[in-house]
């Protein structure tokens, strides 16, 4: 792309009314534009990111054995009110009435919608397990919408349900979204610590969030600093085997992780020695829960077992925050200067800055360089724009691509471009065509 045909609509000054560095920066960098308090328009570059988000999802979902499809954002209240969650969601569900006068609501989440689909086409313990999900907008109009995309009113989320005979096989579903979510998350480049979690709205007995830690989290959390040494990193797993997903949860849930609402502390001095113990905020992008058969029992969605008797299926729920992590990435990934997307999920491979427009030898360079690194699979945005070299360097930071060529006639006498990493700032001289090589062999590993 070249940034003169793009829309990025950078702005020059901070917002007043952004609080914290991500909402701030999605602002400065034109990823969003607000267009009623926590609802959002995503410009372009937002978009991008939203979308390669969204595609980690899905592939590690997918890698899990679960089945993407897509469910409404409308419901009928009547399906909520089977469940008795139509009364007892309460204010932050928007209820909507329709010309014929029927209650509808703009979803909040699925169980409802998931479980009706469920028993009108399953009947038997042979097409079990089964795991279904979708990515999909959701409504809650939340008291205090704030910090940008992190506390929206509307938001993306990824839900999937899973729907099994036994609690045990209900057990392996929650452990294998534990491990395909770690997988996630580390895509992107985040740290994310599942914590013991206490049962909102949705109601279980078995849950974990993931959090993000930074100080600008909504969560107050409670840790042992060891667990922060745990790294999924490359490993394969074997998605159908209940040992191996078993010991990755034992891994990752043994040592003490809580947030305050099951913090206690006498466990927490007894379990953690006093130098590991670490207080600090996080930022909720993910939970999964176990529930067993709480909707299933209600709104009848039963199965027939291999002795022939009709059982309730064993259900959880397991959600990803996909439009929050924009913000929790950024906000553990930011200098003064903006933004430092992680590999796993910027929106451009690589910035090109040309130092001189109009210079026949830079052009020409620039141009090349462009098309290799087509070529090699990556996407290149080139600042191609007249401005002074320091403002496309200011631009090209603000909205944070991990990679920068810069191409100027000086360089090019010598033969060389400038590679410089966003995250050091260092920066390295080689030949056009081995700056693009590096770069390629760079995301080989991290696409
Ligand atoms: P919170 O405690 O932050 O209100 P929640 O526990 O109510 O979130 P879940 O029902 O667990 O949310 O939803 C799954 C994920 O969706 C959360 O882990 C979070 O990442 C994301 N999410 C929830 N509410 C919002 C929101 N208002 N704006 C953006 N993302 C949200
Ligand atoms: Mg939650």
């Amino acid at each position: 792309m070249r940034l003169s045909r793009y829309f990025l609509p950078v702005l020059k000054e901070t917002p007043s009314e952004a609080q914290i560095a991500s909402h701030r920066l999605m602002l400065r960098a034109g990823m969003i534009k607000q267009s009623s308090a926590g609802i959002y328009s995503w410009l372009p570059l937002g978009y991008k990111v939203l979308r390669r988000i969204e595609q980690i999802v899905h592939e590690e979902q997918q890698r899990a054995g679960h089945i993407p499809m897509l469910m409404p954002t409308l419901q009928s209240a009547d399906l909520w009110r089977e469940s008795g969650r139509y009364d007892a969601y309460g204010p932050e569900m928007l209820r909507i009435r329709d010309r014929q006068d029927r209650d509808l609501l703009y979803g909040p989440t699925n169980e409802e919608m998931i479980t009706d689909i469920f028993r009108s086409h399953v009947s038997s313990y042979r097409d079990l397990p089964l795991t279904l999900y979708h990515i999909q907008w959701k409504f809650r109009d939340e008291i205090r919408p704030r910090f940008g995309v992190m506390r929206g009113r509307e938001f993306l989320m990824k839900d999937g349900y899973n729907f099994d005979l036994t609690r045990e096989a209900a057990l392996h579903a929650y452990n294998r979204h534990l491990v395909s979510y770690l997988r996630s998350y580390e895509r992107m480049g985040l740290q994310a610590i599942p914590m013991r979690a206490e049962s909102g709205p949705i109601g279980g007995d078995d849950t974990h969030e993931f959090l993000v830690l930074a100080e600008t989290g909504e969560s107050e959390v409670f840790y042992d600093s060891e667990i922060t040494d745990l790294k999924f990193g490359d490993r394969r797993i074997d998605y159908d085997s209940v040992e191996e997903c078993q010991a990755v949860m034992e891994e990752f849930t043994s040592r003490y992780a809580r947030t305050d609402d099951t913090h206690e502390e006498s466990a927490f001095e007894t379990q953690v020695p006093e130098e590991r113990r670490r207080r600090a905020r996080g930022i909720e992008v993910g939970q999964i829960f176990y529930f067993g058969t709480k909707y299933s029992e209600p709104m009848g969605a039963t199965v027939v077992d291999p002795e022939g008797n009709r059982v309730p299926v064993h259900m959880g729920s397991h959600g990803i925050g996909v439009s929050r992590l924009l913000g929790a990435i950024i906000e553990a990934n930011h200098d003064d200067n903006g933004i430092i997307w992680p590999e796993g999920v910027t929106p451009f491979h690589v910035g090109i800055v040309n130092l001189k427009q109009g210079d026949e030898a830079a052009d020409l360079a620039c141009d090349q360089i462009y098309n290799a690194v087509v070529e090699a699979g990556l996407e290149p945005l080139y600042h191609d724009g007249d401005d002074r070299a320091g403002a496309k360097f200011a631009t090209m930071d603000l909205i944070g691509l991990p990679w920068r060529i810069t191409v100027g006639p000086r360089g090019l006498k010598n033969g060389v471009v400038e590679l410089t990493s966003r995250r050091t700032g260092e920066s390295e001289e080689l030949a056009p065509d081995q700056a693009v090589t590096k770069l390629a062999q760079i995301y080989a590993g991290k696409l």
